[in-house]
């Protein structure tokens, strides 16, 4: 029976025939033992199934990474892997090294999330990978780097970006990348396999900071890195067995808690975020909504063709000045200030004064990041406790 992606998620994929627990244990150790070096050995050579040591893999890790495999590679033809990682930086740090080498290029594009860019700026240009930014929502400026450049071994993208919800056509992109023989990333952190399936659109790899929506719940940090056939499996689990870059079995087991309610909680927060869009959009204190859901967001129509609802993050300008939007950080009660997402309760961030603190003004106002921007990772909260609360403190401005 072919099972939906909702069912998939919800699902307990562990089994061990000796103890039948239903939900998978938390297997805390460092190693595992063999009856007799014969079985050791077949271990170590992949003759037989079997685990040698935690940071090569452990059973807790492999049974969400096999569901995050389904999951990722739901309705494409091809054997999809998944690999577990401490976070989602480590998760692009452990595929561009699996796949890059020095003098090799990256080519990407601005607004990543601030992480993201320092790595690429900070860590691989250190080891001799170039990076390009480039603004590949122009797909022929995309192109003609591509032709220009044969250094480039990666496309790296992310959308719906943050935190002025930016998107570029994973499709479009998708295929320039096979056209030059180029393989393709993305960061599906904000969308989830749930809303948006970049694989269907011919991505290579996906990768996500598993720290959101994907354990939703704000109480462990994860990565994953889901890519297509066992060779491209081996490469990066390779990379990551040497860099040290596995996750562990209670931060996995809190993933798979987590992940069972991913289709319920995106529902709610896609709901709760369209219809606080709309509320902010239609407000006198508020100069710009920044959500893919509204018909006036400039990316809307591509957003349309790749994502099946249009998440639970969104950004907002207050019209007025740097102590306004301070004052509404201060005052609502509905948002906790705090620097993650996507989890289960709405939590607000100040980019001007936190994540974009040390991005030099003028380069901050030219990417859209006012003093009055507000990024919203809207909750599963009731939804009209929410409107009244924002609107009211808006309204108190
Ligand atoms: C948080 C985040 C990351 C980094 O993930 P960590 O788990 O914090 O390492 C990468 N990309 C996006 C879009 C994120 O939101």
């Amino acid at each position: 029976m072919k099972k939906s992606l909702e069912t998939l998620c919800v699902k307990e994929n562990y089994t061990d025939a000796k103890t039948q627990s239903h939900v998978a244990p938390i297997h805390a150790t460092s190693a595992f033992t063999y009856s007799s070096i014969q079985d050791s050995i077949d271990v170590f050579t992949g003759k037989a199934e079997g685990h040698v040591y935690t940071r090569y893999g452990n059973p807790t890790i492999q049974a969400i990474e096999k569901k995050l495999a389904a999951c990722e590679g739901y309705g494409i033809n091809e054997e999809t892997y998944a690999l577990l990682t401490n976070s989602g930086l480590s998760a692009i740090s452990t595929l561009v090294f699996a796949l890059c080498k020095q003098g090799d290029a990256v080519l990407t594009q601005h607004g990543l999330y601030g992480g993201t860019t320092e790595l690429m700026k900070k860590q691989f240009e250190k080891a001799g990978i170039d990076i390009i930014f480039t603004d590949l929502k122009d797909l022929d400026a995309t192109a003609d780097i591509l032709k220009k450049n044969g250094k480039i071994k990666l496309i790296y993208m992310e959308t719906p970006t943050n935190p002025t919800l930016d998107i570029v056509d994973i499709r479009g992109l998708a295929q320039l990348g096979h056209a030059a023989g180029i393989e393709t990333a993305i960061d599906n952190t904000f969308s989830t396999f749930y809303l948006q399936e970049p694989m269907t659109h011919g991505i290579d790899y996906v990768i996500y900071s598993a720290t959101k929506y994907l354990n939703g719940h704000g109480n462990a940090l994860t990565g994953a890195i889901i890519c297509k056939g066992a060779e491209s499996r081996m490469k990066i689990w390779e990379s990551m067995k040497l860099l040290g870059t596995n996750s562990n079995a209670w931060e996995a087991w809190l993933l798979s808690n987590g992940i069972k309610t991913l289709a319920l909680r995106m529902d709610k927060h896609c709901a709760n975020a369209q219809s606080l869009a709309e509320l902010l959009n239609n407000h006198s204190k508020v100069k710009k909504v920044n959500y893919p859901g509204l018909e006036n967001h400039v990316g809307h129509s591509i957003a349309k063709k790749q994502m099946k609802k249009y998440g639970g993050m969104l950004s907002f300008e207050i019209d007025g000045k740097l102590e306004d939007a301070i004052r509404f950080m201060d005052n609502c009660q509905m948002g906790s200030i705090t620097a993650t997402l996507g989890n289960v309760d709405t939590l607000l961030l100040h980019p001007a004064t936190s994540s974009h603190l040390n991005i030099p003004e003028d380069i901050r106002q030219r990417v859209g990041i006012s003093d009055g921007l507000i990024r919203v990772s809207v909750g599963i909260e009731n939804v009209d406790d929410l409107l009244s609360d924002f609107s009211a403190t808006l309204d108190a401005l």
